[in-house]
C-alpha cells in the first residue's frame, strides 16, 4: 500500500482486508469534494468501524487490475502508514520493508561516494 513502483504487482495488503478509516480520511475526502469514495466507504458496517467496500472476490473496491491504487493521492491513513510493524509485514509476506531498506541503503552508499 506504499510507493507503488516498490508494491506493484504485490497487492497482497489490498485484497481481504478490512480497510478501517479514521475522521481525517472522511473530513479530507468532504474537502476534496470526492463523492466518489465517500459513496465507497460501508459506514456501519461491523458497528461503529467505517470501511472501504470490497469488491466481489475480495478486493478493495479501488485496487486496479494492474495493482496501482485508484485512489493513491488521497488513500486512507491506514493504507499510507502500511506495514506499521515487521510483523505486520510478516503476517502479509510484504517485501515493501526489505526493499524501502534497499532503497534507503543504497541512498546512504550513494551519498557516501559524492560526499568528498
Ligand atoms: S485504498 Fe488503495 S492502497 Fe488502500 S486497500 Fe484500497 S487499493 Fe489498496
Ligand atoms: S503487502 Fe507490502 S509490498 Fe505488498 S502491496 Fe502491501 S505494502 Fe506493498
Amino acid at each position: 500500500m506504499n510507493i507503488l513502483n516498490i508494491c506493484s504487482p504485490c497487492m497482497k495488503c489490498c485484497i481481504g482486508t478490512d480497510i478501517r478509516l479514521i475522521d481525517e480520511d472522511i473530513s479530507r475526502w468532504e474537502k476534496e469534494d470526492r463523492l466518489d469514495i465517500l459513496l465507497a466507504i460501508n459506514p456501519h458496517f461491523g458497528g461503529s468501524r467505517q470501511l472501504i467496500k470490497k469488491q466481489d472476490n475480495d478486493e478493495c473496491i479501488f485496487l486496479l487490475k494492474d495493482g496501482r491504487c485508484r485512489i493513491n493521492g488521497t488513500k486512507p491513513y491506514i493504507c499510507k502508514i502500511f506495514p506499521q510493524s515487521q510483523k505486520q509485514a510478516d503476517v502479509f509476506e510484504c517485501t515493501y520493508l526489505i526493499k524501502e531498506l534497499m532503497a534507503k541503503k543504497q541512498l546512504d552508499a550513494d551519498d557516501a561516494i559524492q560526499s568528498p
